[in-house]
Formats: C-alpha cells, sequence, structure tokens
C-alpha cells in the first residue's frame, strides 16, 4: 500500500494501491504514461502485473507485526497508474482477491474505476458494505460516446459506465463520478457538462469530483496533442494558449476559474455534492483527519465561490501534526494560521463531528 502524506480528501483514503502498471484502456490523456512515473514498456500495451501484490498486502495488513496501528480511513483501489480492472483482470482477478482481504480485515473501501469489471465483484462489495462502507466511483471525461471513442479507446462506453453505476445504486452502494479530466473545448463545453450531469443525478450519484485536464510536458503531451491533431486539429491554437509548460501540467488559471465556475453553476442547479458527503466517512476517520477534511472542503467550496479561503493553509498545518487535537483543545490558536473563527470551527468539529458552516456551504 501506498501511505498518504496525509488524508486525501477526494478519496477520504489514507492507503492507496497499484496492482498493476501501465492501463491497456489506454485513455489518451492519461498522465500516468508521463515519464516521472517511470511505467516500463509502451503505455496502452504493456501491462505489469504485480502477482505478489497479495501476499504483500496480507503482510502489511497483519496488525500482530506493526508497532503502529494503521490510519484509519477508506483504502483506495484504483487510481493512479493504471485502473485496477484491467482487461486482464478477467485472469488475473487481482483487485476481487484485494476485497477478499479488505473485507476479512474490516476497511472501509473506495473503488474507482473505467471498467464494468467490477460488477463481478458484487458480492464481496455488498459485504463491506454491509460492515463497514464501500464506495464504488466511475471516472468521466464526459458521458458522450463519441468523444469517448476518441479520447478512451479501450474504455467501456459511457452508457456501459452508467449501467454498471445504476447497478450498485439499484443495490444500496454509494457512487462517485469522477468527472475529470474535463477535456479543454471538447468535454467543458456547457452542453456536454451539462448532458454529464444530468446523465449522472439520473443514475442517482451521490457526489460529483470534478478537475481539468493536465498535460505535462513530454510523452503525455506529446501523445495527446497528436490525437487531438487528427480528430480536432483547430483546437491546437487554443492548447497553446492555456498550456504553458507549467510544472505540472496544470493549464493557466484564467481558464480554470471560468472551468470551475461553470461546473459550480450546473451543480447548483442539479443538486449534487461536490465532495463526498460527510456521514459517509465521519465515522471511519480520526479526529484530527476529520478536522483536516472538513477544513479542505470549507476551503474548495469557498474558492469554488470564488473567495478567498485560508482554511486549506491550517488544514495542512493541523495534518502535519501527531498530537490528538482532542489534546490541544485550549492551544489551538498556536497553530499557524488559526485565528478565532477556525478555532471555533475545529473545536465543533472535534465535539459534534460536524460544522454548522461546513453546512451551511454544502448545503443543495
Ligand atoms: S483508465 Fe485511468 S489509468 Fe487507465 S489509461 Fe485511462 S486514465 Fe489512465
Amino acid at each position: 500500500m501506498r501511505k498518504h502524506k496525509k488524508i486525501d480528501s477526494w478519496f477520504l483514503s489514507r492507503y492507496g494501491m497499484n496492482l498493476y502498471r501501465g492501463c491497456s484502456h489506454n485513455c489518451s490523456y492519461c498522465d500516468g504514461r508521463s515519464e516521472g512515473y517511470n511505467v516500463n514498456g509502451e503505455f496502452g500495451n504493456d501491462v505489469v502485473v504485480k502477482i505478489n501484490a497479495i501476499d504483500v498486502l496480507r503482510h502489511e495488513l497483519d496488525t500482530r507485526r506493526k508497532r503502529k496501528q494503521l490510519k484509519k480511513g477508506y483504502i483506495m483501489v484504483g487510481g493512479g497508474v493504471g485502473d485496477s480492472y484491467q482487461p486482464i483482470e478477467k485472469k488475473y482477478k487481482m483487485p476481487h482477491k484485494t476485497l477478499l482481504l479488505l473485507s476479512e480485515k474490516e476497511f472501509p473501501v473506495h473503488i474507482l474505476t473505467k471498467s464494468t469489471l467490477v460488477k463481478r465483484d458484487v458480492a464481496i462489495i455488498e459485504k463491506i458494505n454491509e460492515k463497514n462502507k464501500c464506495i464504488v466511483s466511475f471516472s468521466f471525461s464526459s458521458t458522450n460516446e463519441k468523444i469517448s471513442s476518441i479520447f478512451e479507446p479501450n474504455v467501456p462506453s459511457p452508457n456501459q459506465r452508467l449501467e454498471t453505476l445504476q447497478f450498485f445504486k439499484d443495490r444500496g452502494i454509494s457512487c462517485g463520478m469522477f468527472l475529470l479530466p474535463v477535456i479543454p473545448f471538447i468535454t467543458d463545453v456547457r452542453d456536454v457538462m451539462e448532458r454529464t450531469i444530468q446523465d449522472a443525478k439520473d443514475v442517482g450519484i451521490d457526489f460529483i469530483i470534478f478537475g481539468g485536464m493536465t498535460l505535462k510536458e513530454g510523452i503525455q503531451k506529446q501523445y495527446f496533442l497528436n490525437v487531438l491533431k487528427q480528430h480536432y486539429p483547430k483546437l491546437i491554437a487554443e492548447y497553446n494558449l492555456i498550456y504553458k509548460k507549467s510544472r505540472w501540467g496544470n493549464a493557466i488559471s484564467e481558464y480554470n476559474d471560468k472551468l470551475h465556475k461553470i461546473f459550480n453553476i450546473l451543480m447548483k442547479y442539479y443538486k449534487i455534492p461536490k465532495r463526498i458527503p460527510l456521514e459517509f466517512f465521519k465515522n471511519f476517520i480520526s479526529g484530527n483527519d476529520l478536522v483536516v477534511v472538513l477544513l479542505e472542503h470549507i476551503d474548495y467550496l469557498l474558492k469554488l465561490e470564488g473567495k478567498k479561503s485560508t482554511f486549506g493553509y491550517v488544514a495542512y498545518q493541523i495534518s502535519q501534526k501527531d498530537l490528538p487535537l482532542e489534546n490541544m483543545l485550549y492551544k489551538l490558536n498556536t497553530i499557524k494560521g488559526v485565528g478565532k473563527i477556525t478555532e471555533k470551527i475545529i473545536r465543533e468539529i472535534l465535539t459534534t463531528k460536524t460544522s454548522k458552516y461546513y453546512e451551511q456551504l454544502s448545503k443543495l
């Protein structure tokens, strides 16, 4: 398992894992093909299977050999440098074995995939969900079939993914949509985005997490621009205007601000949570992590409204502390960035597991 430096407030996880390296879904925008990830072979064709992953995981989850307990939170299955439900998965059944183990050890689990193969694991997912919780999320760049066939050539179609979400919703499993990356000038246009959000609403999605596309200099950018040139040659100039070789491949902030504004308007109209709802995690994470997550969610929601916020900064400062905040209730103002209002919110979260300010901001 990969241990995150702090709780991840998008996935509510402390640990994640890549069961494979490389991904035969071969999405043109995938940043897994960037040089920085050192994935060997030809991305999209060659997939490394971590055949000993289950033994390693069993060892890592064995609390008898640990001096420190594992951190509480969801275990994230998926994401990173390869979808956990690869087509070759029919043979290796890696996530299936992983889920069996996580069920045995009684961890809550969050699965993120683009593959309908996850349906095969419905029985074990239901079992985890009964005892703890299991969230099944799918990622989309849009629900447009034609666009998906260009940029996500080996991925089950958006309709198949929506049907799979419905399949899990019908069985009482909470489901999320990761609407990311939206592809500039193609799936970020208002009509396409609105259709996608509407489709998610129709299946009863529990939340949508949103994000733009990064294009890191090097293989990722070259590969994507080649596909773009074949299908949307006129857009190359527009891309040059918004991707200015930033270190992480981000588009310029003017573009991102505009994009998030449209998303926010649509989400308000369709009344869908923009972060994982509090009731899905408040009993599964520590007091410190709950404070970190809620402050980060507040920070995000304020920034979506175009407001300034220092809550994210405070969240980071808290995430660096080992001492439980409950033990420093009267010294909270010694934490960098904590003023009177933040102090009050932190105390409220620690005593009630929520915050009125947070509730007001996330109200639909
Ligand atoms: S499914 Fe995810 S990991 Fe796989 S190619 Fe697409 S974006 Fe990359």
